[in-house]
Parts: C-alpha cells; sequence; structure tokens
C-alpha cells in the first residue's frame, strides 16, 4: 500500500463513509489534475466525471483561477470582515447581484407581505437581490437564509422571539420531499432524507415536508414506462403543484403561513438527480409568493451555468449562443424568470477551487434588520473565513470565465454531447430513466424497467457500478441507485465519449 494511503487508513475519517469499507480497500489518492483529469500517487489517470463533488467548473489547474490565486496572495490571503472590508468581497458582491438580478427576470406582479396591514408591498427595488452575505459552504449559505427568513418572519408579524417560540406560531419552512440542504444541524432540518433525519431526529427542528415532482415514480403518471425521459411522456394533471397549493392554503388556514419555501430551482440533487418539468418551478413559486412566503432558492448545485445554457441544445441553439453569448444565464431561477428572496450558492462559486459560499437577499430584508445598535436588530451570524480574499478571487476569475463566448459555447456543446451520448445507453434493460437537465445527468438503474423494479439497498447496484467505472479510469459517485454524470465544462469530446462508454460497460459487466 502507499505511504499516503497507509497515513490515510491510521487517521483520516472520510465524511459519508462506512468506515469499514473503506479500511478494506487500499484508497485512491490524488496526487493532481489538469483540466478534466485527476492523477493519483501511482501516476494513474482518471476523468473526474462528477466535478469532484460537483464543485468544478473549468477545470482544474485552469491558468486564469491559479493566476488570480497567485495575484492575491501577494497582496494577502485572509483578513477579517468582522469590522473591516477587503477590494475581492466587495467586487464579488457587486458582480454577484449583478449576475443573479437579469433585467429580463422581473415579475411583473408586487408580491404581498405576510400582513397586508403591517408590511408595505415591497417595490420592484426593495424585492430584488441587493445583498450578499458570504460564508464558507453549502450548508453555511443554507444556515443563513434559514436565520435570516425566520428573524425577519418575526418582524414582519410583529412578534416577540418569546412569543415565536410557542408551538401555534412557530415560523414554519417547507421543503422538498428527499430534499438535502446540507449536513449542519439547520440545514439538516430542512431536508427530508430519512438516513440523517433518524440519526439526528432529536436535535432537529420539524419542517414541513411536499411532494417533489418525481415524474419517473409519481404515484400520479399514469404513464406506462418508455424508453425516454419520464417528464417527456408523463400523464398526469399537475397534481403535484396542487399538493403544493393544498398544503400552503392548509398551513394558512391555521393562521401561520409558511415563512419560507426551500427548493432547488430545475434539479434536486442529492434527492437522486430529480428534474422539475416544464412549467413546475414558476407555478410553486407563484403559489409561494401569494401566500406570502420567502422563497429560498438552493442554488448550490444548479448555480453558475450547471442547468445548462438552454432548456434543449441543438445546432441552432449552438448557432444563436454563437451570436449572443450574454444571452445564457447562470443561474436555474434565471434561466425560468423566477426571483426568489434569497440565492444560496457555494460549490462553483470559486469555480470548485476553494471553499467560499454566499447568500443573495433582497434590500426588504436587510432592512428589517436595521436598527439602533442597542435595539438588538443585528444579523447575530458569521463565521472567522467570511469574505475570504483567496476565495473571492478565485471566484471573480471563474465568472470571467464563465462569461466568455469561448465558455458558453463550449457549455452549449457539451450539453448537446451529454445529450447524445446518453441516449446510446437506453437500449441496456437495467436504465429506468435518464435525466438530463442542463450539464447534470441522473441515470436511475433499475432491476426492471418495464416495471420501474428497484435495486435493494443490499445490492449496492449504484456502487458498484461506480467502482466499476472507476477500474476504466471514470470517477463519480452514485446517488442510491443513480449514477450521476456531471462534467467539468473543459470537458473534451473524446472524455465525454469515454465517461458514457465508462457507464455503460460498467453497466454490462455487473449486471
Ligand atoms: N445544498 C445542495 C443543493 C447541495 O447539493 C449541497 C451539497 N451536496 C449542499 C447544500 C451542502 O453543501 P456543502 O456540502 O458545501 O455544505
Amino acid at each position: 500500500m502507499h505511504p499516503l494511503a497507509k497515513l490515510d487508513h491510521a487517521h483520516v475519517w472520510h465524511p459519508f463513509t462506512q468506515m469499514r469499507d473503506w479500511l478494506r480497500r487500499e484508497p485512491i489518492v490524488i496526487a493532481d489534475g489538469k483540466g478534466a483529469v485527476l492523477r493519483d500517487v501511482n501516476g494513474r489517470e482518471y476523468l473526474d466525471a462528477n466535478s469532484s463533488i460537483w464543485t468544478n467548473l473549468h477545470g482544474h489547474q485552469h491558468p486564469k483561477i491559479n493566476a488570480a490565486i497567485t495575484r492575491q496572495l501577494r497582496k494577502i490571503s485572509h483578513s477579517s470582515a468582522l469590522g473591516f472590508a477587503n477590494e475581492p468581497a466587495s467586487l464579488l458582491a457587486e458582480k454577484l447581484i449583478g449576475l443573479a438580478n437579469d433585467k429580463t427576470m422581473w415579475r411583473a406582479s408586487l408580491r404581498v407581505g405576510h400582513d397586508k396591514e403591517k408590511v408595505k408591498i415591497p417595490s420592484k427595488t426593495s424585492s430584488h437581490l441587493n445583498k450578499v452575505f458570504f460564508s464558507d459552504d453549502g450548508s453555511t449559505a443554507l444556515e443563513v437564509a434559514l436565520k435570516l427568513a425566520y428573524q425577519y418572519t418575526l418582524r414582519a408579524r410583529g412578534q416577540s422571539t418569546k412569543r415565536a417560540a410557542a408551538r401555534s406560531e412557530k415560523a414554519k419552512f417547507l421543503s422538498l420531499d428527499g430534499a438535502y440542504h446540507g449536513d449542519t444541524i439547520g440545514a439538516v432540518s430542512l431536508g427530508h432524507v430519512d438516513l440523517f433525519h433518524k440519526a439526528y431526529g432529536g436535535m432537529l427542528f420539524t419542517t414541513d415536508k411536499v411532494m417533489s415532482p418525481y415524474c419517473y415514480r409519481c404515484p400520479f403518471n399514469r404513464a406506462k414506462p418508455e424508453r425516454n425521459d419520464a417528464r417527456k411522456y408523463r400523464k398526469c394533471h399537475w397534481e403535484c403543484v396542487g399538493k403544493v397549493e393544498q398544503k400552503f392554503s392548509t398551513q394558512k388556514k391555521r393562521g401561520n403561513p409558511y415563512a419560507a419555501f426551500v427548493v432547488e430551482p430545475l434539479m434536486q440533487g442529492a434527492a437522486g438527480m430529480i428534474p422539475q418539468p416544464s412549467g413546475w418551478l414558476g407555478q410553486i413559486t407563484e403559489i409561494a409568493q401569494t401566500h406570502g412566503t420567502l422563497v429560498i432558492a438552493d442554488e448550490v448545485m444548479t448555480g453558475f451555468g450547471r442547468t445548462g445554457v438552454t432548456c434543449h441544445v441543438d445546432d441552432k441553439t449552438i448557432a444563436d449562443t454563437a451570436e449572443n453569448p450574454a444571452a445564457a444565464k447562470l443561474f436555474a431561477t434565471a434561466r425560468v424568470g423566477v426571483v426568489p428572496d434569497f440565492l444560496c450558492v457555494a460549490k462553483g462559486l470559486t469555480g470548485g477551487y476553494l471553499p467560499m459560499a454566499a447568500t443573495l437577499t433582497t434590500q426588504r430584508i436587510f432592512d428589517a434588520f436595521l436598527g439602533e445598535y442597542e435595539e438588538f436588530k443585528t444579523f447575530f451570524h458569521g463565521h472567522s473565513f467570511t469574505g475570504n480574499q483567496l476565495g473571492a478571487a478565485a471566484a471573480l476569475a471563474s465568472l470571467d470565465i464563465l462569461q466568455t463566448r469561448q465558455s458558453v459555447l463550449q457549455r452549449a456543446r457539451l450539453q448537446k454531447q451529454l445529450h447524445e451520448e446518453l441516449q446510446t445507453l437506453w437500449p441496456l434493460p437495467n436504465i429506468g430513466d435518464i435525466r438530463q437537465v442542463g450539464l447534470v445527468a441522473g441515470i436511475e438503474l433499475v432491476k426492471n424497467w418495464r416495471t420501474r423494479e428497484p435495486f435493494g439497498l443490499r445490492e449496492r447496484a449504484g456502487i458498484r457500478v461506480c467502482e466499476a467505472m472507476a477500474k476504466r479510469g471514470v470517477l463519480t459517485r452514485p446517488v442510491g441507485n443513480v449514477i450521476v454524470l456531471m462534467p467539468p465544462y473543459c470537458t473534451t469530446k473524446t472524455q465525454m465519449q469515454k465517461m458514457a462508454s465508462a457507464l455503460r460497460e460498467a453497466i454490462q459487466e455487473i449486471f
């Protein structure tokens, strides 16, 4: 065993990993990476087919990001945001606000607050994203949104913190079935992953859940399985939207409308790469906002171009993109013209180079925290590395790259190629559903595609397929029985082909 692998076995405890399994075999020890390729300490190369757990955008060692970090290193690596401002964080905040507020996103209708008497109907300027709170990772970005939404709601309802502790008046949150929004206690409370809820149940607060639009396994979808993305052949009457509507009106009747609705726009990641049928997000946002509920968009996975250039990319889209690259939106919410009250970003913010996150929010929320020192309206929250200069410098460089014509075109072409490669997998009988949103794909493995019969937990179908892919030089991690393909944007045509063929061969080997 390599000496570094021995050290790892001796001392490192890995996240979300059954360490008994881990200790049974020699781990791959990554030594370096370039572009979409990772290299281990033995010189073996692998394709990074899940962009290092959904973080990397432009590939490893991108010269522009490396240069930006190095330039910043020569000035300063970190100074505290408690008491001081700094150059890259200020520039980044401005840039994020500019990108999140695409002019085409303005909604015609005004939103109504929780209590018409007490809350002013927001003007266009008070409801656009205008403020950035920096933190360290996806979980903390969600914690920030959660605490802000909680405090804002109490203030908008004129409630004291004491009264709010009473059960009937608690500010309640709603999220989707299977939701994952991070693993700090607040973020876990927002989620609905049974495993984590069982493990930490006693430490969590209750969050309501509503059905997610999982067309492939939707009890209301009357369509027989086809060799196609289930969203395309679903037969239903939008019962999933009806369920959301029902949930909101029941909660309103209880006299305690939801404080916030938390949602991953366009695709739920850790829930199993569950894409939303076209139109769903707009409808549910409308429902939430007409009930005076804040919308928290978790774009930790979907942000920074991950959901693609447009819905579907063909040669014409590529030609249009070449003409007008600025039309490509970087956020899933912007893609569909939804304006959330909070936009949480992390993972790809720095191009996947450094841990940094941000929670964007509106002037309206910000204003609710203004007051005299002794009023204690301050947002009592923050971290040591908030607004870190190295992270912000990397993020600025990454955003510059994302906006180049070359990057937009490359993303459009990769999206089209990913779609074409995925279509070649349909003849495999153990493929139940293939779900692609832009540059993310989830491939659901089943025992029998005609009945949608799933593999049992003990069969470790997803894990075994990923192990067989690793043997072929392609690295990714499954979500249960769903194989994730999420290539870095720099992935070449040959590399994309290799990712798909490794998956095909792995499935053929295992089943
Ligand atoms: N939200 C979403 C949608 C995520 O996918 C994740 C991580 N997979 C998180 C939040 C938490 O992010 P982190 O692991 O950086 O804390």
